[in-house]
């Protein structure tokens, strides 16, 4: 639709967790929604080379694209929005620039320069920034510079963003700056000199505001605003009240009336016409009129951090929606789970979920979960750790290898029907070496999975270095274990299912990376379904 492509920075001040990732996603859906191309990455100031490695305690979930990236778990948040694919191009972090950089350093390639900050990690900044819109795919870039302005660490992202603006010219950039206006309760004021002093930091690097969105608890007066635009040097209408939203697929309607989009497209000297967001409306229509509720337990070790499973937990919005159902997510943690307790924390649930995860904490609690779901054909849908757990569970309780295991968890056990994948053997560096990202899986007919997708063949985005032990496949299927999906090269499998049962899925991929507003996850909508009819038939 244009030319050239524009640039959106959107940058944070005063606090961390305002919702950057919310509100440059919102931004995109109205874009999009008036016809615009646009795309959204996201630059992460820290030093690792992605967050592939880090703890979900410290950043939340590790979200995969198609082409095998691990990556930020705000670009979860853009392709639910969008529903446009995202890849390694849309997170880049300081590792990775740095990384680039000295590559290039050890190949001669400076010609004996010295390497510095300026100009070479700030040049390396700007052409991973251009790198979406040199690619002619997009009509707009939104640029989420993660952090807080005046952080040591997003000084040469700030100072990229002041040069991109000087190279690209007037109306091809714009710069949305996110901050907080706190409520004083002793005061009973909203203050606005928090703002006032972190656009006054993103100034001293030379980069001016052209928006600012105002994350509040209460609705800016007028007088607020013009104060704001005042003292900030942005236009009144400029000034974007973000207040707290009951959920987050509200926020394209609220910006849409703070008039967010046309400020934008104003500033980018764009065609600014009404987004059509119907079928978005008409998901939240759904999505908060639900007609029956189902609970259903999300069972994990990260479950008191809502980021560490966010895109499952999205997932099941999505389904819930499509289902007119409000899905209650219950979060159990696996650790507290024995025996002794499994009735009385699963007895009253529709439909249970053991989550994907590393490592052998926790594990025993998920075996005797699954246990519990299988005998009492509580709908089951396990993912990637927690469809290798169901395949464990059936192995001991029901095959009789009572100690079998994962080599995950236990090297020596006698019965490995869990196995390290013959391409992960000899890898020793943690990072970006799992099995990645899409890879095409083959269904068996009259299976659950092929009724789900209704294909022959699927795609899906891994994440993991185990698979199932296919010398032990002609005993699980002699004995009532179905495997149901494989890869059509390697024949690993992808899928098992207890035919049995009502509904018992696990699947080694990760469904949930790939539901979005637009098309929610028909392996989770199925699942909430199941859940539903489980829910009723209990009632009679
Ligand atoms: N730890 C398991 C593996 O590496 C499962 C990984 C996951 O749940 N993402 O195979």
């Amino acid at each position: 639709m244009t030319t050239n492509p524009k640039y959106i920075f959107v940058t944070g001040g005063v606090s961390s967790s305002l919702g950057k990732g919310i509100i440059a996603a919102s931004l995109a859906k109205l874009l999009q929604a008036q016809g615009y191309r646009a795309t959204i990455q996201k630059l992460d100031p820290y030093i690792n080379i992605d967050p592939g490695t880090l703890n979900p305690y410290e950043h939340g979930e590790c979200y995969v694209t198609d082409d095998g990236a691990e990556t930020d778990l705000d670009l979860g948040h853009y392709e639910r929005f969008l529903n446009v694919p995202t890849s390694q191009a849309n997170n880049v972090t300081t590792g990775r620039i740095y990384q680039s950089v000295i590559d290039k350093e050890r190949r001669g390639e400076f010609l004996g320069k010295t390497v510095q900050v300026i100009p070479h990690i700030t040049d390396e900044i700007k052409r991973r920034i251009q790198i979406l819109g040199n690619s002619g795919d997009y009509d707009i870039v939104i640029t989420e510079i993660g952090g807080t302005v005046g952080d040591i660490e997003s000084l040469p992202y700030i100072e990229a963003v002041r040069q991109l603006e000087w190279d690209l010219g007037e109306h091809n950039t714009c710069v949305i700056h996110l901050t907080l206006v706190p409520f004083l309760s002793a005061a009973g004021e909203l203050k606005t000199k928090p703002t006032q002093h972190s656009v006054k930091t993103l100034m001293e690097s030379g980069v001016q505001a052209d928006i600012l969105v105002c994350r509040t608890e209460h609705p800016l007066s007028d007088g607020i605003k013009t104060k704001l635009a005042r003292f900030c040097n942005v236009k009144k209408e400029a000034v974007i009240e973000s207040i707290d939203a009951s959920t987050i697929y509200d926020v394209p309607n609220l910006m849409l009336e703070e008039g967010l989009d046309k400020v934008v497209l104003n500033q980018l000297q764009l065609k600014n016409d009404v987004p059509d967001l119907k079928r978005w409306n008409a998901f939240l229509k759904r999505h908060k009129n639900p007609k029956s509720e189902v609970t259903i337990g999300l069972i994990g070790k990260y479950v008191e951090l809502q980021d560490s499973y966010k895109s499952i937990l999205e997932s099941f919005i999505h389904a819930g929606a499509e289902n007119e159902v409000k899905v209650n997510v219950e979060p159990i943690h696996s650790e507290y789970l024995s025996e002794s307790n499994i009735e009385f924390k699963l007895g009253h649930l529709d439909g249970v979920l053991v989550a994907p995860g590393f490592g052998e904490r926790g594990i025993e609690g998920k075996i005797d979960a699954v246990r519990f779901v299988r005998e009492q054909n509580i709908p089951f849908l396990g993912i990637c750790l927690g469809m290798q757990m169901a395949v464990i569970e059936y192995a001991r309780n029901v095959l009789n290898l009572k100690e079998a295991n994962s080599v995950e968890m236990d090297e020596q056990t006698p019965d490995p029907v869990i196995n390290l994948m013959e391409s992960q053997k000899g890898i020793v560096n943690k990072g970006g070496t799992m099995r990645l990202g899409t890879w095409d899986c083959n269904l068996e007919k009259d299976s659950t999975a092929y009724k789900v997708y209704n294909a022959e063949t699927i795609t899906e985005r891994h994440r993991h270095r185990f698979e199932f032990n296919n010398d032990y496949k002609a005993q699980f299927e002699a004995s009532g274990m179905k495997a149901t999906g494989f890869n059509p090269d390697t024949g690993l499998v992808e899928i098992v299912e207890i035919p049995k049962n009502d509904w018992f899925v696990g699947v080694q991929y990760h469904p949930e990376y790939k539901s979005t507003v637009k098309n929610p996850h028909p392996l989770f909508v199925a699942f909430v379904a199941a859940a539903l009819k489980y829910n009723k038939k209990k009632k009679k």
